[in-house]
């Protein structure tokens, strides 16, 4: 039978590239997991995707809500689950005052981490159910919360402290909206939710790999300096980013080829290893990067889980 996988965020940039690579290879059957669902039939249609090789469902990672109806969605539709790509985010770099959640968290956190520390802890149950070969969870990392990268040491760097924003529930009332306690900062929102993407993938693997076989795994793509990620940013920075990847730093990837490569993590028999973060080098061949010292810490590692579990009501 044709593999099944659930990509989060498909609607654009890296998640509709990766689903349309996956579906054209006619071994999968994409589930569009997309909070506007308008949008995503449209964005399968003009990638080319063809009816048969796709399921939209919706799906809003900034509700927990929403979050429990995807799974019972899912489960509703008989389908076994092979494959859960956790890719969606949203990225704030100009907002001067937070926004949250449905419950209240800071947005960056609340649906980059929390909506999918959620997600990812609930469908867990699914992929030990299937009988696939090579069942994996994969969770988009990035360059930018690894402090050990020339990119991950443009300030605001990620840190996450003591977490003791994240323990308050991040709500900006009675706790900082930010997960170190510090002041709102939507770049650093960013940078650490990324981190805590990172960690949850490894703490996945401690907890879960050797009981169930199923393949934790992260990676970085490549700067995709052309997708919705950074519409938030003003119009020179957009205009500037782009070339600025492509010539001056080279680590500028097509949509397109990030696609391939986070297709190649979902799928290829030779990238099952769990516990990894994937890279590519200029010839667009895959390694095991390093992550940097906050991003492969176990014991903040488990800490974030704890706390993260407490936040979306599994403890
Ligand atoms: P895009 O903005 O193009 O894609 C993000 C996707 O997430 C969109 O489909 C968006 O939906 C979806 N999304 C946002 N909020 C929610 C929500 N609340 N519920 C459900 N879906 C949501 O960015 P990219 O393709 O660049 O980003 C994809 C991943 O790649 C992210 O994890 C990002 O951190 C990572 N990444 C990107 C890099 C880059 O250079 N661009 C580099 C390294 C990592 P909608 O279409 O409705 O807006």
């Amino acid at each position: 039978r044709k593999g099944n996988v659930i990509v989060t965020g498909a609607s654009s940039g890296l998640g509709l590239a990766t689903a349309k690579a996956l579906a054209e290879t006619g071994q999968w059957h994409v589930i569009m997991a997309c909070r506007n669902f308008l949008k995503a039939e449209k964005a399968a249609k003009s990638a080319g995707m063809s009816k048969e090789s796709h399921t939209v469902m919706h799906l809003d990672l900034a509700s927990l809500d929403s979050v429990r109806q995807f799974v019972d969605n899912f489960r509703r539709s008989g389908m076994p689950l092979d494959v859960l790509v956790c890719n969606a985010a949203v990225y704030l770099p100009t907002a001067k005052e937070p926004t949250f959640t449905a419950e209240g968290f800071e947005l960056s956190v609340g649906t980059n981490h929390l909506g999918h520390f959620l997600l990812s802890r609930l469908l867990l149950e699914d992929l030990k159910q299937s009988d696939y070969s090579s069942k994996r969870l994969i969770i988009v990392g990035s360059i930018t919360g690894n402090t050990n990268t020339l990119a991950g040491n443009v300030p605001p760097k990620a840190n996450l402290g003591d977490l003791r924003g994240l323990a308050g529930g991040l709500n900006g009332v009675n706790s900082s909206p930010m997960i170190d306690g510090g002041e709102f900062d939507g770049a650093k929102a960013y940078k650490d939710s990324k981190v805590c993407n990172m960690l949850t993938m490894q703490e996945f693997h401690r907890r879960y790999h050797e009981e169930t076989g199923i393949t934790f795994a992260s990676l970085y793509p490549g700067c995709i300096a052309e997708t919705g990620l950074f519409r938030e940013h003003v119009p020179l920075f957009r205009l500037l980013f782009p070339p600025f990847q492509k010539y001056i730093t080279k680590g500028y990837v097509s949509e397109e080829e990030a696609g391939k490569r986070l297709a190649q993590v979902v799928s290829e028999p030779y990238l099952t290893k769990s516990g990894v973060y994937w890279s590519w080098n200029k010839n667009s061949a895959s390694f095991e990067n390093q992550l940097s010292k906050e991003a492969s810490d176990a014991e903040k590692a488990r800490k974030v889980w704890e706390v993260s579990e407490k936040l979306v009501g599994l403890a």
